[in-house]
């Protein structure tokens, strides 16, 4: 296990911080469906969103229609996305080591093009307790362990409210904030290899890497 070495040597941890879109729920999918429906892209695109929204963005009006898009993949069609493997057995052995799990994620309560006026903290939260984080013999995460913020500042601010000893994401530009605090250790989230190794960081490309990375007797 790797964290502070604390008094008398033992190793102090935890609670673990961890982003919501794109590090627990794969949209990948559900992009790629959407967006062929919508006809906003051809079948040769690339998987991944970072492929599509490439793809979208040069088309004409493609921020509007990149925008849309979200809107409906995070609002209406929320329940069509899927658990990242290794999540499971990470929130497991979190559970197992009685570390909590926060989930803080910067998500607005509606999207500005979404129609049907769906809340999308609503959905999330449906699609965890859908997913079992929330069963009693599921993964240790209580209601009150999902915090959404509306801004990529205060989700930061709660990271470090909530003394979160690392905190996982998939967004680089979370890390690079100057107000993120020093003394959180940062784990990337970076299952398309976009991302080289950067320093202060730790890039890992699976949840099997991050919890070989903090537990390495588990794996
Ligand atoms: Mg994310």
């Amino acid at each position: 296990m790797r964290g502070e070495e604390g008094r008398n040597g033992v190793v102090v941890m935890g609670p673990i911080g961890v982003d919501l879109d794109n590090t627990i729920v794969c949209y990948d999918d559900g992009f790629y469906r959407t967006a062929m429906e919508l006809g906003l892209v051809g079948p040769d695109v690339g998987r991944g969103k970072k492929a599509i929204r490439d793809a979208i963005r040069e088309i004409p009006n493609g921020e509007i229609e990149w925008q849309k898009l979200q809107a409906e993949i995070y609002g209406p069609r929320m329940d069509q996305a899927q658990m990242i493997d290794g999540v499971e057995r990470f929130c497991r052995e979190c559970v197992r080591r009685s570390l909590r799990i926060h989930i803080i994620s910067h998500k607005t309560e509606f999207a500005h093009y979404d129609p049907t006026r769906t809340n999308l903290r609503t959905a999330a939260m449906n699609w965890m307790d859908t997913h079992g984080f929330f069963a009693s013999d599921g993964f240790g995460l209580q209601r009150d362990s999902v915090f959404f913020e509306s801004t990529r500042e205060a989700k930061i601010e709660r990271i470090r409210s909530l003394r979160c000893s690392h905190f996982i994401d998939d967004l680089e530009e979370t890390f690079l904030e100057e107000t993120f605090p020093n003394e959180v250790h940062r784990i990337l989230f970076d299952p398309y290899g976009h991302y080289g190794p950067r320093p202060g960081m730790t890039v890992c490309s699976s949840w099997g890497e991050i919890t070989h990375h903090l537990f390495d007797d588990a794996s």
